[in-house]
Protein backbone atom coordinates (compact mmCIF):
# COMPACT_ATOMS: atom_id res chain seq x y z
CA UNK A 1 0.00 0.00 0.00
CA UNK A 2 3.11 2.15 0.14
CA UNK A 3 2.49 4.39 -2.90
CA UNK A 4 6.05 6.12 -3.69
CA UNK A 5 4.56 8.15 -6.53
CA UNK A 6 2.84 9.78 -4.01
CA UNK A 7 4.65 9.96 -1.06
CA UNK A 8 7.80 10.43 -2.40
CA UNK A 9 6.73 12.94 -4.85
CA UNK A 10 8.91 15.19 -6.13
CA UNK A 11 8.02 18.27 -3.74
CA UNK A 12 7.66 21.01 -6.54
CA UNK A 13 5.29 18.43 -7.94
CA UNK A 14 3.42 18.14 -4.80
CA UNK A 15 3.33 21.87 -4.06
CA UNK A 16 2.08 22.37 -8.29
CA UNK A 17 -0.32 19.87 -7.34
CA UNK A 18 -1.69 21.19 -4.02
CA UNK A 19 -2.25 24.77 -5.57
CA UNK A 20 -4.74 22.71 -8.12
CA UNK A 21 -6.28 20.58 -5.81
CA UNK A 22 -6.96 23.83 -3.82
CA UNK A 23 -8.26 25.47 -6.71
CA UNK A 24 -10.70 23.37 -7.25
CA UNK A 25 -11.66 23.33 -3.79
CA UNK A 26 -12.42 26.87 -3.74
CA UNK A 27 -14.39 26.65 -6.83
CA UNK A 28 -16.61 23.62 -5.57
CA UNK A 29 -17.26 26.13 -2.45
CA UNK A 30 -18.04 29.09 -5.23
CA UNK A 31 -20.48 26.24 -6.76
CA UNK A 32 -21.78 25.15 -4.20
CA UNK A 33 -22.39 27.30 -0.87
CA UNK A 34 -22.56 31.03 -2.14
CA UNK A 35 -22.79 31.76 1.70
CA UNK A 36 -19.70 29.75 2.34
CA UNK A 37 -18.39 31.81 -0.41
CA UNK A 38 -18.90 35.27 0.74
CA UNK A 39 -17.62 34.48 4.07
CA UNK A 40 -13.87 33.51 2.11
CA UNK A 41 -14.14 37.35 0.89
CA UNK A 42 -15.84 35.91 -2.74
CA UNK A 43 -12.62 34.89 -3.64
CA UNK A 44 -12.07 33.74 -7.32
CA UNK A 45 -10.35 30.38 -7.92
CA UNK A 46 -8.28 31.38 -10.61
CA UNK A 47 -6.93 34.39 -8.74
CA UNK A 48 -5.19 32.36 -6.28
CA UNK A 49 -1.75 32.20 -7.81
CA UNK A 50 0.46 30.41 -5.28
CA UNK A 51 -0.03 28.68 -2.05
CA UNK A 52 1.04 31.63 -0.24
CA UNK A 53 -2.63 33.71 -1.24
CA UNK A 54 -3.97 31.52 1.46
CA UNK A 55 -2.90 33.46 4.06
CA UNK A 56 -5.31 36.33 2.63
CA UNK A 57 -8.27 34.33 3.35
CA UNK A 58 -10.63 34.10 6.56
CA UNK A 59 -9.58 31.55 9.06
CA UNK A 60 -12.18 29.13 10.78
CA UNK A 61 -12.57 27.39 14.10
CA UNK A 62 -14.77 25.50 15.84
CA UNK A 63 -17.74 27.58 16.77
CA UNK A 64 -17.88 28.49 13.00
CA UNK A 65 -18.48 24.49 12.41
CA UNK A 66 -20.54 24.47 15.52
CA UNK A 67 -22.67 27.43 14.08
CA UNK A 68 -22.71 25.71 11.01
CA UNK A 69 -24.83 22.73 11.92
CA UNK A 70 -26.30 20.86 10.64
CA UNK A 71 -25.37 21.62 7.17
CA UNK A 72 -24.54 25.14 6.45
CA UNK A 73 -21.47 25.07 5.29
CA UNK A 74 -21.17 21.75 3.65
CA UNK A 75 -20.53 21.67 -0.35
CA UNK A 76 -22.79 18.67 -1.61
CA UNK A 77 -26.63 18.02 -1.89
CA UNK A 78 -27.86 16.17 1.09
CA UNK A 79 -28.60 12.81 -1.15
CA UNK A 80 -24.89 11.96 -1.76
CA UNK A 81 -24.03 12.29 1.88
CA UNK A 82 -23.78 8.63 2.87
CA UNK A 83 -22.94 8.95 6.46
CA UNK A 84 -20.88 11.74 8.97
CA UNK A 85 -19.42 11.56 11.99
CA UNK A 86 -19.51 14.08 14.89
CA UNK A 87 -16.81 15.93 17.23
CA UNK A 88 -16.93 15.24 21.01
CA UNK A 89 -17.09 18.99 21.97
CA UNK A 90 -18.23 18.93 26.35
CA UNK A 91 -21.04 20.82 25.76
CA UNK A 92 -23.54 22.74 23.78
CA UNK A 93 -24.08 21.79 19.67
CA UNK A 94 -21.87 19.32 17.94
CA UNK A 95 -19.94 19.55 14.75
CA UNK A 96 -21.19 17.51 11.66
CA UNK A 97 -18.91 16.20 8.86
CA UNK A 98 -21.46 15.03 6.46
CA UNK A 99 -19.34 12.53 4.12
CA UNK A 100 -20.00 11.66 0.48
CA UNK A 101 -19.04 8.26 -0.72
CA UNK A 102 -15.65 10.02 -2.37
CA UNK A 103 -15.01 11.18 0.86
CA UNK A 104 -14.91 7.55 2.84
CA UNK A 105 -13.24 6.45 -0.31
CA UNK A 106 -10.28 9.26 0.40
CA UNK A 107 -10.55 8.34 4.07
CA UNK A 108 -10.00 4.63 3.47
CA UNK A 109 -6.96 5.75 0.86
CA UNK A 110 -5.25 8.04 3.78
CA UNK A 111 -5.84 5.51 6.48
CA UNK A 112 -4.37 2.80 4.23
CA UNK A 113 -1.24 5.09 3.76
CA UNK A 114 -1.09 5.31 7.42
CA UNK A 115 -1.37 1.45 8.17
CA UNK A 116 1.81 1.38 5.65
CA UNK A 117 3.72 4.03 6.91
CA UNK A 118 3.47 1.60 10.49
CA UNK A 119 4.55 -1.96 8.66
CA UNK A 120 0.85 -2.83 8.53
CA UNK A 121 -0.37 -5.41 5.29
CA UNK A 122 -2.51 -7.89 4.38
CA UNK A 123 -1.24 -10.36 6.47
CA UNK A 124 -1.88 -8.51 9.66
CA UNK A 125 -4.28 -8.51 12.44
CA UNK A 126 -5.83 -5.43 13.26
CA UNK A 127 -7.35 -5.30 16.46
CA UNK A 128 -9.91 -1.93 16.45
CA UNK A 129 -10.30 -0.78 19.83
CA UNK A 130 -11.73 3.00 19.55
CA UNK A 131 -15.87 3.05 19.11
CA UNK A 132 -17.66 2.70 16.18
CA UNK A 133 -19.90 5.59 15.98
CA UNK A 134 -20.46 8.99 15.93
CA UNK A 135 -16.54 9.02 16.49
CA UNK A 136 -14.83 8.64 13.87
CA UNK A 137 -11.65 6.42 15.06
CA UNK A 138 -13.24 3.11 14.65
CA UNK A 139 -14.47 3.50 11.60
CA UNK A 140 -11.52 5.10 10.27
CA UNK A 141 -9.23 1.82 11.13
CA UNK A 142 -12.28 -0.08 9.71
CA UNK A 143 -11.78 1.36 6.11
CA UNK A 144 -8.16 1.57 5.91
CA UNK A 145 -7.77 -2.19 6.76
CA UNK A 146 -10.27 -3.10 4.76
CA UNK A 147 -8.01 -1.30 1.61
CA UNK A 148 -5.29 -3.27 2.73
CA UNK A 149 -7.09 -7.34 3.33
CA UNK A 150 -5.82 -7.41 6.69
CA UNK A 151 -7.67 -9.32 9.51
CA UNK A 152 -10.10 -7.39 11.03
CA UNK A 153 -10.89 -7.65 14.96
CA UNK A 154 -13.95 -4.86 15.26
CA UNK A 155 -14.14 -5.28 18.60
CA UNK A 156 -14.43 -1.58 19.92
CA UNK A 157 -14.47 0.25 22.90
CA UNK A 158 -13.72 -0.91 26.32
CA UNK A 159 -14.50 -5.16 27.25
CA UNK A 160 -10.42 -5.12 28.13
CA UNK A 161 -10.42 -8.01 29.17
CA UNK A 162 -11.78 -9.32 26.09
CA UNK A 163 -9.75 -7.82 23.91
CA UNK A 164 -6.32 -8.90 25.78
CA UNK A 165 -8.19 -12.49 25.03
CA UNK A 166 -8.58 -11.30 21.27
CA UNK A 167 -4.32 -10.49 21.15
CA UNK A 168 -3.77 -13.88 22.45
CA UNK A 169 -6.02 -16.23 20.77
CA UNK A 170 -7.04 -14.53 16.99
CA UNK A 171 -3.13 -13.48 16.92
CA UNK A 172 -3.55 -9.53 16.79
CA UNK A 173 -0.53 -8.34 15.54
CA UNK A 174 -1.67 -4.36 14.72
CA UNK A 175 -3.62 -2.38 18.14
CA UNK A 176 -5.13 0.98 17.11
CA UNK A 177 -6.45 3.10 20.09
CA UNK A 178 -7.54 6.70 22.15
CA UNK A 179 -3.66 6.86 23.58
CA UNK A 180 -4.41 6.45 26.97
CA UNK A 181 -6.24 3.19 26.23
CA UNK A 182 -3.11 1.08 25.63
CA UNK A 183 -2.55 1.90 29.63
CA UNK A 184 -6.22 0.45 30.83
CA UNK A 185 -4.88 -2.53 29.01
CA UNK A 186 -1.07 -2.61 30.32
CA UNK A 187 -3.32 -2.75 34.05
CA UNK A 188 -5.88 -5.28 33.26
CA UNK A 189 -3.03 -7.48 32.07
CA UNK A 190 -1.25 -6.99 35.12
CA UNK A 191 -4.38 -7.90 37.11
CA UNK A 192 -4.56 -11.26 34.85
CA UNK A 193 -1.02 -12.05 34.57
CA UNK A 194 -1.34 -11.45 30.76
CA UNK A 195 2.18 -11.80 28.99
CA UNK A 196 2.25 -9.16 26.71
CA UNK A 197 5.55 -11.22 25.21
CA UNK A 198 3.92 -14.25 24.97
CA UNK A 199 1.23 -12.95 21.78
CA UNK A 200 2.24 -11.65 18.32
CA UNK A 201 1.28 -7.84 18.82
CA UNK A 202 4.27 -5.62 17.10
CA UNK A 203 2.93 -2.29 16.31
CA UNK A 204 0.47 -0.09 18.12
CA UNK A 205 -1.30 3.29 16.05
CA UNK A 206 -2.28 5.31 18.88
CA UNK A 207 -3.43 9.31 18.95
CA UNK A 208 -6.65 11.25 19.65
CA UNK A 209 -4.78 12.31 22.72
CA UNK A 210 -1.84 14.00 23.42
CA UNK A 211 0.95 11.67 24.85
CA UNK A 212 4.26 12.67 25.55
CA UNK A 213 7.65 10.41 24.98
CA UNK A 214 7.97 9.43 28.11
CA UNK A 215 4.28 7.42 28.04
CA UNK A 216 5.38 6.22 24.62
CA UNK A 217 8.62 4.74 25.81
CA UNK A 218 6.35 3.05 28.65
CA UNK A 219 3.82 1.37 26.73
CA UNK A 220 6.13 0.16 24.05
CA UNK A 221 8.41 -0.92 27.08
CA UNK A 222 5.44 -3.21 29.01
CA UNK A 223 3.75 -4.29 25.73
CA UNK A 224 6.94 -5.06 23.46
CA UNK A 225 5.76 -3.13 20.11
CA UNK A 226 6.63 -0.51 18.21
CA UNK A 227 4.00 2.18 18.44
CA UNK A 228 2.96 5.44 15.94
CA UNK A 229 1.56 8.34 16.30
CA UNK A 230 -1.64 9.44 13.90
CA UNK A 231 -3.35 12.38 13.82
CA UNK A 232 -6.52 13.62 12.24
CA UNK A 233 -10.00 15.08 13.47
CA UNK A 234 -13.58 14.87 12.72
CA UNK A 235 -13.95 17.94 11.05
CA UNK A 236 -10.54 17.29 8.53
CA UNK A 237 -12.51 14.14 7.68
CA UNK A 238 -11.42 11.82 10.49
CA UNK A 239 -8.06 9.79 11.68
CA UNK A 240 -5.31 9.79 9.12
CA UNK A 241 -4.39 13.16 8.09
CA UNK A 242 -0.87 11.97 8.83
CA UNK A 243 1.67 9.50 10.54
CA UNK A 244 4.80 9.34 12.11
CA UNK A 245 6.95 6.90 9.95
CA UNK A 246 9.86 4.15 10.70
CA UNK A 247 12.47 6.80 10.71
CA UNK A 248 10.55 8.85 14.22
CA UNK A 249 11.38 12.37 12.74
CA UNK A 250 8.17 13.43 12.99
CA UNK A 251 4.63 13.07 11.30
CA UNK A 252 4.05 13.06 7.90
CA UNK A 253 0.79 14.91 6.59
CA UNK A 254 -0.30 13.53 3.57
CA UNK A 255 0.04 16.80 1.76
CA UNK A 256 -1.44 15.68 -1.80
CA UNK A 257 -5.13 15.53 0.48
CA UNK A 258 -4.13 18.46 3.15
CA UNK A 259 -2.42 21.63 3.30
CA UNK A 260 -0.78 22.68 6.28
CA UNK A 261 0.10 25.96 7.78
CA UNK A 262 1.26 27.16 11.49
CA UNK A 263 0.13 30.33 12.75
CA UNK A 264 0.78 32.45 15.47
CA UNK A 265 -2.24 31.62 17.88
CA UNK A 266 -2.98 35.04 19.01
CA UNK A 267 -1.81 37.35 15.82
CA UNK A 268 -2.90 34.56 13.41
CA UNK A 269 0.38 35.61 11.71
CA UNK A 270 2.28 32.51 9.61
CA UNK A 271 5.25 31.21 11.23
CA UNK A 272 7.84 30.20 9.31
CA UNK A 273 9.34 26.04 9.52
CA UNK A 274 10.62 25.39 13.22
CA UNK A 275 9.01 27.95 15.26
CA UNK A 276 5.59 26.32 17.43
CA UNK A 277 2.30 27.33 17.35
CA UNK A 278 -1.15 26.41 15.97
CA UNK A 279 -1.57 24.23 13.01
CA UNK A 280 -4.25 25.88 10.44
CA UNK A 281 -5.51 23.08 7.68
CA UNK A 282 -6.89 23.50 4.39
CA UNK A 283 -8.54 19.96 2.95
CA UNK A 284 -7.75 19.63 -0.42
CA UNK A 285 -9.62 16.58 -1.63
CA UNK A 286 -12.79 16.49 0.87
CA UNK A 287 -16.01 17.20 -0.51
CA UNK A 288 -18.97 17.16 1.86
CA UNK A 289 -17.42 19.75 4.18
CA UNK A 290 -14.02 21.45 2.81
CA UNK A 291 -12.27 23.22 5.11
CA UNK A 292 -10.18 26.50 4.33
CA UNK A 293 -7.69 27.31 7.05
CA UNK A 294 -9.30 25.66 9.90
CA UNK A 295 -7.77 26.32 12.96
CA UNK A 296 -7.29 23.07 14.67
CA UNK A 297 -5.80 24.85 18.33
CA UNK A 298 -3.26 21.49 18.00
CA UNK A 299 0.36 23.56 18.69
CA UNK A 300 2.83 22.10 16.64
CA UNK A 301 6.25 22.56 14.47
CA UNK A 302 7.44 22.42 10.81
CA UNK A 303 10.00 20.20 11.22
CA UNK A 304 11.12 19.44 7.56
CA UNK A 305 10.16 19.92 4.01
CA UNK A 306 12.81 17.40 3.02
CA UNK A 307 13.12 13.87 2.60
CA UNK A 308 12.97 11.58 5.00
CA UNK A 309 14.90 9.25 5.84
CA UNK A 310 12.13 6.70 5.00
CA UNK A 311 12.05 8.23 1.37
CA UNK A 312 8.81 10.70 1.88
CA UNK A 313 8.62 13.71 0.87
CA UNK A 314 5.43 14.84 2.54
CA UNK A 315 6.20 17.58 5.40
CA UNK A 316 6.92 16.53 8.92
CA UNK A 317 5.52 18.30 11.60
CA UNK A 318 6.80 17.35 15.46
CA UNK A 319 4.38 15.76 17.75
CA UNK A 320 1.42 17.83 18.86
CA UNK A 321 2.43 18.84 22.63
CA UNK A 322 -0.46 20.55 23.28
CA UNK A 323 -3.88 21.89 22.47
CA UNK A 324 -4.37 25.54 22.68
CA UNK A 325 -7.50 24.68 25.21
CA UNK A 326 -5.24 22.93 27.17
CA UNK A 327 -2.77 25.59 28.23
CA UNK A 328 -2.75 25.86 31.83
CA UNK A 329 -2.02 29.21 33.58
CA UNK A 330 -1.26 29.11 37.28
CA UNK A 331 0.06 32.06 39.24
CA UNK A 332 1.13 33.49 35.83
CA UNK A 333 2.95 30.44 34.70
CA UNK A 334 2.00 28.80 31.05
CA UNK A 335 2.16 24.96 30.62
CA UNK A 336 0.75 22.55 29.19
CA UNK A 337 -0.47 19.17 31.25
CA UNK A 338 1.69 17.38 29.20
CA UNK A 339 4.88 19.15 30.48
CA UNK A 340 4.48 17.92 33.47
CA UNK A 341 3.15 14.05 32.32
CA UNK A 342 7.04 14.12 30.73
CA UNK A 343 8.59 15.13 33.67
CA UNK A 344 7.00 13.16 35.98
CA UNK A 345 7.24 9.86 34.06
CA UNK A 346 10.90 10.29 33.54
CA UNK A 347 11.12 9.20 37.47
CA UNK A 348 11.22 5.10 38.11
CA UNK A 349 8.57 4.49 40.38
CA UNK A 350 6.12 6.75 39.47
CA UNK A 351 3.15 4.89 37.66
CA UNK A 352 0.97 5.91 34.48
CA UNK A 353 -1.75 7.99 35.93
CA UNK A 354 -1.51 11.44 37.33
CA UNK A 355 -4.22 14.34 38.06
CA UNK A 356 -3.62 17.99 38.05
CA UNK A 357 -6.52 19.93 40.29
CA UNK A 358 -6.41 24.12 39.84
CA UNK A 359 -7.93 25.80 42.42
CA UNK A 360 -8.11 29.38 44.00
CA UNK A 361 -8.01 29.40 47.76
CA UNK A 362 -8.22 32.96 49.34
CA UNK A 363 -7.74 34.86 46.10
CA UNK A 364 -4.44 32.94 45.46
CA UNK A 365 -4.31 29.52 42.78
CA UNK A 366 -3.32 26.29 43.71
CA UNK A 367 -2.11 23.45 41.67
CA UNK A 368 -2.15 20.16 43.29
CA UNK A 369 -0.86 17.48 41.66
CA UNK A 370 -2.11 13.49 42.81
CA UNK A 371 0.23 11.01 41.07
CA UNK A 372 0.71 7.58 41.40
CA UNK A 373 3.70 5.47 42.56
CA UNK A 374 4.37 1.79 43.28
CA UNK A 375 5.35 3.22 46.84
CA UNK A 376 3.45 5.82 48.45
CA UNK A 377 5.55 6.03 51.65
CA UNK A 378 8.75 7.17 49.43
CA UNK A 379 10.29 10.18 50.93
CA UNK A 380 12.85 10.36 49.04
CA UNK A 381 10.70 10.41 45.60
CA UNK A 382 8.55 12.89 47.34
CA UNK A 383 11.63 15.11 47.64
CA UNK A 384 13.28 14.64 44.41
CA UNK A 385 9.47 15.24 42.04
CA UNK A 386 8.76 18.29 44.29
CA UNK A 387 12.22 19.83 43.23
CA UNK A 388 11.80 19.21 39.83
CA UNK A 389 8.69 20.33 39.47
CA UNK A 390 9.57 23.32 41.49
CA UNK A 391 12.20 23.98 38.89
CA UNK A 392 10.00 23.37 36.37
CA UNK A 393 6.68 25.40 37.51
CA UNK A 394 8.53 28.58 39.35
CA UNK A 395 6.60 27.70 42.70
CA UNK A 396 5.86 25.09 45.00
CA UNK A 397 2.58 22.68 43.75
CA UNK A 398 1.19 20.56 46.50
CA UNK A 399 2.02 16.57 45.82
CA UNK A 400 0.75 13.90 46.74
CA UNK A 401 1.86 10.35 45.93
CA UNK A 402 -1.17 8.30 46.21
CA UNK A 403 -1.30 4.39 45.29
CA UNK A 404 -1.43 3.07 42.00
CA UNK A 405 -4.94 2.51 40.67
CA UNK A 406 -6.27 4.97 43.27
CA UNK A 407 -7.17 8.06 40.42
CA UNK A 408 -10.51 7.73 38.89
CA UNK A 409 -10.44 6.33 35.73
CA UNK A 410 -13.53 7.40 33.25
CA UNK A 411 -14.20 5.82 30.43
CA UNK A 412 -13.18 7.09 26.80
CA UNK A 413 -10.50 9.65 27.13
CA UNK A 414 -8.39 10.20 29.95
CA UNK A 415 -9.01 13.32 32.17
CA UNK A 416 -5.74 14.89 33.58
CA UNK A 417 -6.96 18.33 34.43
CA UNK A 418 -9.57 19.32 36.63
CA UNK A 419 -9.62 23.49 37.21
CA UNK A 420 -11.94 24.27 40.02
CA UNK A 421 -11.73 28.46 38.80
CA UNK A 422 -14.00 27.85 36.31
ZN1 LIG B 1 9.45 9.27 7.10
Amino acid sequence: MYQPEIEAMDREQLVSQQLESLRRTLARIQERNPDYHRRLGSVQPGDVSSLENLAGLPFMDKDDLREAYPFKLTCAPKEDFVRFHMSSGTTGTPILNPYTKADVDQWGEIMARCYAAAGVGAEDVVQITPSFGLFNGGFGFHYGATRLGSFIVPIGAGRSTLQLQFIEDLGTTCLTAIASYPLRLIEVAREEGFDWRSTNLRVGIFGAEVWSDEMRGRIEEEMGITTYDIIGMTETGGVGMGIDCEDRSGIHVWEDHYLVEIVDPVTGRTLPDGERGEMVVSTLTREGLPLIRFRTRDITSVLSRDRCGCGRTHLRIARITGRNDDMIKVKGINFYPQQIESLLLREPGVGNDYLLTIDRVAGADRLEIKVEVQNPGDDTLAGRLARILRDFLAFNADLELVPLGSIERPPGKAVRVVDRRK
